[in-house]
């Protein structure tokens, strides 16, 4: 009971210093080629397509910035909001769905986040309701596919290797050379491997090394946190999460707990830059430990 009454306390003080952190959030874009724009807000970065007939938004941050989005939308392309496609189920990149739905969108992601969304989550770390009916995806799919928005240009969805979560998807615009690559790539922090979710360190790095094989010196990277990017910054994040990663290897196949690891603080170079986000060092430390081959 108590730990019930903590819990709903601390959510209750959370979404209402959530809540009147969104009233001054402003939803800021940066053009990155003809048909592609970065929108920044708070949650997970969104990517805006403007086709000829409509638009196409990848991931729509929290319920609260949903009017704001579509204003800032129609401020760079007055045609309806057609599609939104999602990165990965998790709230500040999904948060907006139910609403962009109600006003005519239809809702696209991999199967997995269909599944997570409607089924909702109950782990030791985290509480997530199911998703309003209205919000769940209408279009999903296991592998790939292309939505057209011009005659010569594609929008390529692939669901990708587990990393992030076991329902991660890039979304590809080669006519653009732009590809948003959801939380893969947090610009430059470390990841957030969501271990409840189906969540792989080892998926991640193949991930990294396989969105660089797609990609040149010209190519724009929306990350699905921090600034956008370029090859070189996502080839610079790929080495260090790699270095780490085999460090981590080391100890552990010499027989060391998770524990032992954390109190030789192994990552203690790297900690400060990319330590003081989200994902401390020992939660990096425990998702690398529980997930790696
Ligand atoms: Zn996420």
């Amino acid at each position: 009971m108590r730990i019930l009454f903590t819990l709903t306390t601390l959510c209750i003080a959370y979404s209402s210093i959530a809540q009147s952190d969104y009233s001054n959030v402003q939803i800021t874009a940066e053009q990155l080629s003809e048909h592609v724009y970065i929108l920044y807000g708070a949650g997970g970065n969104m990517a805006l397509v403007t086709g000829e007939q409509q638009n196409y938004l990848i991931d729509d941050q929290f319920a609260p910035l949903s009017d704001k989005i579509l204003f800032k939308i129609k401020s760079i392309n007055d045609k309806p909001l057609a599609y939104v496609l999602n990165t990965h189920w998790h709230g500040d990149h999904t948060g907006g769905n139910e609403n962009l739905a109600k006003e005519g969108a239809l809702i696209i992601a991999s199967d997995r986040v269909y599944d997570r969304l409607k089924e909702g989550q109950q782990s030791a770390r985290r509480t997530t309701p199911p998703a309003a009916p209205e919000a769940l995806p209408v279009i999903s799919f296991s592998d790939q596919m292309h939505l057209r928005y011009g005659q010569d240009a594609h929008i390529h969805a692939m669901h990708v290797n587990d990393a992030h979560t076991d329902g991660d998807s890039f979304y590809y615009f080669p006519e653009e050379n732009v590809i948003h690559m959801g939380d893969n790539f947090s610009n430059a922090k470390y990841p957030f491997i969501d271990l409840d979710s189906g969540g792989d360190i080892d998926g991640l790095l193949s991930n990294l090394n396989m969105a660089q094989a797609m990609l040149n010196d010209d190519s724009k990277i929306i990350p699905g946190h921090g600034p956008a990017a370029t090859l070189k910054d996502l080839k610079a994040y790929t080495h260090v999460l790699e270095t780490c990663v085999e460090l981590l290897r080391e100890l552990r196949d010499k027989g060391m707990t998770a524990e032992e690891i954390i109190a030789e603080n192994p990552l203690a170079e790297w900690n400060d830059r990319y330590g003081d986000g989200f994902i401390g060092p020992e939660a990096f430390i425990r998702s690398v430990l529980g997930s790696l081959d």
